[in-house]
């Protein structure tokens, strides 16, 4: 199968679907956990900090909500949905406009599943835009970054797919700060993607479920160049430590009224509405506050500390990696070590993430999950190994004046540290 550039049919039985790699890496983790091995839990991205107490408290107090909801989503919720977007990326959406779904991730397989062009996703990309693509019998094409371009589209290369069959309908995801890479675009580079979107008529899906996690706090939506054709992807699942609740976002521009609608029937025919309790508690995560921003203040502020010096420890190991701007992800690029990796008999990165697994108990996940090639030495890593609620509270304690140093990591994001030297004493090794 051709990744990395070209139009790809992935045109395999869902039956010979494998697990999704994010989610099979933890399963395999926890299974080698119960075996009695020492596993640091680099694979999986999920939060480590709690969900705000003001918003489980919501929580509890909605939990006599029985009845379905609409499967657009509880108006009120909608509301506040509409009113995040106008307040944090300056935007007007309009209640009308949002789906709310169980976690975002279903609503980009009903999106694919409704819109009939194809779909079009830089690489490295989160793990499971092309599978649903698979599934779905739809084409993808891959457009390749580099290293160099920190891992961004380059607003030239949309512009080259696109000349090559004017007029054909294209959704293309971005996601920022990205997963897997931890990087985000300049304003200036999301106004020349929007001019090119524009003229080709082409669809933005805005990933933007790390938005609130940009590590200055400094998150720009493409949604306030490009209007008209963008669709705002975000949910309780990052920002709000809420994976396992379930709850995602898709706020429209009123021009894709039609396709809103489609995906709203998909709702009703598949899932229904998403848990009563689950939507009642999001309005109060959505309408935020003084607790909620101080808490994404302190969690930013260890996941920028954390991620720069796991970068820092990485390039004095002779690794490449681009410095993290948000989110909880860096994608570090080994090739500098090819030649003794090589002499040990790994040649791509799905061995090395195997074998640095087997002889260090670090778990990540190999590049080429993330539509790069096989023989390309990249990976992900989660950095995520720690308990969120105490690094929190010591955080809290500390002035935001003062950095947070390499004790502080030593101390309360203890294993992702660990790990880190073990990775770094593998390589010093080979
Ligand atoms: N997009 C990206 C980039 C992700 O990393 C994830 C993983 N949670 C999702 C979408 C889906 O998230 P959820 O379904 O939890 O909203
Ligand atoms: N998005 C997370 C990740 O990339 C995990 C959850 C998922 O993939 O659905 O690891």
């Amino acid at each position: 199968m051709r990744r990395n550039g070209g139009l790809v049919s992935l045109n395999l039985s869902v039956r010979d679907l494998a697990p999704s790699a994010t989610v099979a890496i933890n399963d395999i983790s926890n299974e080698l956990i119960r075996g009695g091995r020492v596993v640091y839990k680099l694979g999986l991205g999920q939060s480590p900090f709690p969900v705000p107490a003001s918003v489980v408290e919501a929580l509890r107090a909605n939990a006599h909500h029985k009845d379905y909801l609409p499967s657009q989503g509880l108006p009120a919720l909608r509301e506040a949905v509409a009113r995040f977007h106008q307040k944090n990326d300056n935007v007007a959406v309009h209640p009308d406009d949002v789906l709310i779904g169980p976690g975002s991730k279903l609503l980009l397989f009903l999106l694919q599943l409704a819109y009939y062009g194809d779909l079009v996703v830089p690489t490295p990309c989160w793990v499971s835009y092309a599978p649903q693509a698979q599934i779905l019998g739809r084409p993808v094409h891959f457009l390749p970054t580099n290293f160099e371009g920190k891992w961004r589209l380059r607003p030239e290369v949309l512009e080259e797919l696109c000349q090559l069959d004017p007029g054909r309908p294209r959704i293309v995801i971005l996601n920022y700060p990205g997963n897997p890479d931890g990087t985000t675009y300049r304003p200036t580079t999301l106004k020349r993607i929007a001019e090119v979107a524009r003229r080709h008529r082409v669809i933005v899906l805005s990933d933007e479920i790390y938005g609130k996690l940009h590590h200055e706090g400094r998150h720009v939506s493409i949604a306030q160049f490009y209007p008209e054709g963008t669709i705002i992807s975000s949910g309780l699942s990052k920002w709000c430590g809420a994976g396992g609740w379930r709850l995602g976002t898709f706020s429209f521009p009123p021009t894709l009224k039609r396709l809103m609608e489609t995906m709203v029937s998909l709702a009703s025919e598949t899932y229904t509405a998403v848990s009563a309790p689950t939507q009642h508690a999001a309005i109060r995560a959505f309408d935020g506050g003084t607790d909620i921003e101080m808490y994404l203040v302190h969690a930013r502020r260890i996941l920028s500390a954390l991620g720069n010096w796991i970068a820092g420890r990485l390039r004095d190991s002779g690794v490449r990696v681009v410095s993290p701007e948000g989110g909880f992800y860096l994608f570090p690029d080994f090739s500098s070590h090819a030649e003794r990796l090589s002499a040990r008999g790994i040649t791509t990165s799905a061995m090395m993430c195997a074998r640095i697994l087997a002889e260090t108990g670090v778990a990540f996940l190999p590049g080429v999950e993330f539509g790069r090639p096989a023989n390309e030495l990249t990976a992900r890593i989660s950095y995520v190994d720690f308990d969120g609620a105490r690094a929190l509270a010591a955080g809290e304690t500390t002035g935001l004046d003062k950095p947070l140093d390499e004790e502080f990591i030593a101390t309360y994001c203890h294993r992702t540290y660990t790990a880190t030297k073990r990775l770094c004493e593998w390589l010093g090794a080979l």
